[in-house]
């Protein structure tokens, strides 16, 4: 099979078991909610859809395409610092520096302003659920995406392993996320490693000591490392989003785009 043909084929498949861990998780929300009873919620899922939509189409601008076009440049491997390293030792170490970057990024998009200010439409869903995981500040997207690129170029990684990476990723970013009451014995065990839906629930919980706790994307020995993990408070309601930005100027598509600059009036945010 010639190169172009495999790479065709790899795309499709990412994209297509990306789009069926969504849809599955939507299902599994219906079946075990763990908040019954939503509003709006076909509108809450279609709109942070077509946010997505546009961010990609954003981001990607700003990024010079190495958003959307990145299957056909995942064989690309930039000569770096770990260049001359065995494969297996290259892919453990991209996992853990790259998760260990997605960390230390989180933090600060809490701890700058500006930074916060469009990281906060992330956290201005009032209602967490598999499509939450999708919503994020275009601009928030493209610094992202940049950082990625320029660490895998220090570090001389192939492309691809990024490509591998999200293959975990985003799957567990999207069960994080999802508004799903999961049995107890799947979260205990490996909350030890991973950041599970629970761990990454209290995030989003909008008290400032619950917010500013369990940043790790991945692995959750980065929280527990650098003390800003934070077990969840079962007296503490599952309630979500930002007290400032819960009305509708903040959670239209346009509102969203625009909460960067709506929020920087408020003093309180
Ligand atoms: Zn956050």
């Amino acid at each position: 099979m010639a190169m172009n043909d495999m790479l065709s084929l790899l795309r499709v498949a990412y994209y297509g078991l990306m789009a069926g861990t969504f849809a599955f998780l939507l299902l599994w929300e219906d079946g075990a909610p763990l908040v019954a009873g939503m509003p709006s919620r076909r509108r809450h899922v279609l709109r942070n859809l077509a946010m997505f939509v546009c961010v990609v189409a954003v981001a990607d601008g700003l990024v010079g395409g190495w958003l959307l076009d990145i299957p056909s440049r995942l064989t690309i491997t930039p000569p770096g610092l770990l260049t001359p390293l065995p494969l297996a030792i290259q892919l453990i170490v991209a996992f853990v520096v790259m998760d260990l970057s997605t960390y230390a990024f989180h933090r600060l998009l809490h701890a700058q302003r500006w930074l916060w200010l469009m990281h906060s439409v992330h956290h201005s869903d009032a209602y967490l659920d598999v499509s939450s995981s999708i919503r994020h500040h275009p601009v928030e997207v493209a610094l992202d995406v940049a950082l990625k690129l320029v660490l895998y170029l220090l570090l001389g990684l192939p492309l691809w392993m990024e490509a591998a990476r999200t293959l975990l990723i985003n799957p567990l970013s999207m069960a994080q996320h999802a508004n799903i009451a999961y049995p107890p014995w799947i979260e205990r065990p490996l909350r030890w490693l991973l950041v599970t839906p629970q761990m990454h629930r209290v995030h989003h919980i909008p008290n400032e000591a619950e917010t500013n706790s369990n940043f790790g994307q991945c692995f959750s020995f980065w929280d527990r490392m650098f003390g800003t993990y934070r077990a969840a408070d079962p007296a503490l309601p599952p309630r979500f989003g930002l007290a400032n930005l819960g009305g509708e100027t903040f959670q239209s598509i346009a509102g969203m785009l625009l909460t960067p600059v709506r929020a920087w009036r408020l003093r309180t945010l």
